[in-house]
């Protein structure tokens, strides 16, 4: 079956095809169909009709709650489909696969009750002849980019608000795992969601992804990926004066105080920044301890991080799949070098594991550094992997100063039994989003997104919807 999908019909484009690879033993999962700049020109004016003159400009808010509402219902009866595909497109486990389908399932479901509860609102002119009303708009033509990491989960936190919204996109999926996000159009198709409304073009970033931010009949891009790709796509943006929401990288602190709960800490600790192998925006990967409890909480990480056991996403008991591709291995041991190199002593892994059965896929041990300074690359940059760093801390004030010593401002965590001391640390992080004594969860509802460099836009929530709509006035004398 072809894999681009454009004004309502699959077809294959004129980029020829490329390979998924499994990251379990660089296999080749599927060849999928490559958009060539004619296909997203095409899809571009496929969205750009449905939005200016198709049936979905006349949709109501509750018509379109109740296809993300079906939308929900197809993803719990493919579930296992989908987390298998994830699992081998990137290499997660199929316990995180089938997670994520079901956060995924829950944010359809959101914003298909929130879509006909956003109503605008009435402003008082104090004149009793005007009626001066506040209406939201659909943004227009969407341009939907995302990573590799979470695929369907990222894909998802656009495609549901800018669907509520009522809006028209054009989906560009990461080149290195597009399977989920294909199967997600195709419900998209299932649900009713008329010709043009959703489009998906595949295909890598300068000859895809690029386009589509240049493109004078884009009126949106939503991206979420790496820092320097979102800079690109704001500088390219302003010549269109495009609205841009992006989602970028993290350098996410995790404060552990020593009156924590031992265990609770290590368990999260260890969740925080090994979870998915660290391929996770929100990767708690700077371990900031407090002085008395450091050496005892670093022996405990390091004996668990041994034990953690590596392997094929779809076999039960393993814990931690691959890296996603040979050129992120590849990155992850060249952090892990330059620190080494630069004085960083490593407690645990800094190596590929030894065992033959893992020899072709991308695996890399969970690792743990200490003796790391402030200048090291390996603080201040996104590892995007395995790699733990642990900092010492004496004071609150402190801990808070090391968890804000970086450019991104994306999560981070703080544990403690003291909640005068966890509200502090919270009030004083300057990040998006706050854990105390937790690490990673989430809720739909809850606004996802960053300050300083990780990011200028919000996700979820009504935030989240809000993102995808224009304000009008409408000022009425009656
Ligand atoms: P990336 O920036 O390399 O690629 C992301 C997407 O952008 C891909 O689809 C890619 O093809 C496309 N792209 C590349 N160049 C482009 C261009 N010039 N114009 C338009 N599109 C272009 O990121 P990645 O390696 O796929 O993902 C990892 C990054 O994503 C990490 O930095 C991670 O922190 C970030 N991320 C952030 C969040 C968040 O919520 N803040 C969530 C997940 C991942």
């Amino acid at each position: 079956m072809p894999s681009l999908y454009i004004d309502g019909s699959w077809t294959t484009g004129s980029g020829g095809t490329a390979p998924v690879i499994n990251p379990f033993d660089a296999s080749v999962v599927t060849d999928v169909d490559q958009a060539g700049p004619d296909d997203v020109e095409r899809a571009v004016a496929a969205a750009r009709a449905a939005f200016d003159s198709g049936p979905w400009r006349s949709t109501s808010t509750g018509e379109r709650g109740a296809i993300l509402g079906r939308i929900a219902e197809l993803l719990v009866r493919d579930k296992e489909e989908i987390a298998r595909l994830e699992t081998l497109d990137t290499g997660k486990t199929l316990a995180e696969s089938r997670i994520d389908v079901d956060d995924v399932t829950s944010v359809f479901r959101y914003y298909a009750g929130l879509a006909d509860k956003d109503a605008g609102r009435i402003v008082d002119t104090g004149q009793p002849t005007v009626v001066s009303r506040i209406v939201h708009e659909p943004v227009g033509v969407c341009a939907l980019i995302t990573p590799w990491n979470y695929p369907l989960l990222q894909l998802s936190w656009k495609v549901a608000p800018a669907v509520a919204a009522g809006n028209t996109m054009v989906i560009k999926p990461s080149e290195v795992t597009p399977l989920t996000s294909i199967h997600l159009v195709k419900l998209c198709e299932e649900a009713g969601i008329p010709a043009g409304v959703v489009n998906i073009v595949l295909g890598d970033g300068p000859t895809v992804g690029a386009p589509l931010t240049e493109h004078t009949d884009v009126d949106m891009v939503s991206f979420t990926g790496g820092l320097t790709t979102g800079q690109a796509i704001i500088r390219a943006s302003a010549e269109t004066v495009k609205r841009t929401a992006v989602e970028l990288g993290g350098k996410n602190p995790n404060i552990i105080f020593a009156d924590t709960d031992f265990e609770l800490a290590v368990d999260y600790a260890m969740l925080a920044v090994f979870l998915h192998s660290g391929q996770v925006c929100s990767a708690g990967a700077r371990l900031i301890v407090e002085d008395s409890l450091h050496d005892r909480l670093v022996d405990e990480v390091v004996r668990r991080a041994d034990r953690i056991r590596l392997g094929n996403g779809l076999d039960d008991g393993v814990e931690v799949g691959p890296l996603v591709s040979a050129a992120h291995l590849a990155k992850i041991e060249n952090f892990v070098e330059s620190a080494r190199s630069e004085g960083a002593t490593v407690r645990c892994g800094g190596r590929r594991p030894d065992d033959p059965a893992l020899r072709d896929g991308y695996f890399y041990r969970p690792t743990v550094l200490t003796g790391v300074t402030r200048d090291m690359r390996v603080i201040r940059e996104e590892t995007f992997g395995p790699i733990m760093t642990v900092e010492r801390f004496t004071t609150v004030d402190e801990a808070i100063a090391l968890g804000n010593d970086t450019d991104y401002g994306l999560a981070g965590g703080v544990f403690t039994r003291d909640m005068t001391v966890a509200q502090r640390v919270a009030s004083g992080l300057r990040h998006g989003t706050v854990w105390i004594n937790d690490f990673h969860p989430y809720v739909p509802g809850a606004e996802w997104g960053g300050m300083g460099r990780s990011g200028n836009g919000r996700e979820l929530g009504p935030t989240g919807l809000a993102e995808y709509q224009e304000i009008k006035h409408v000022w009425t004398n009656t």
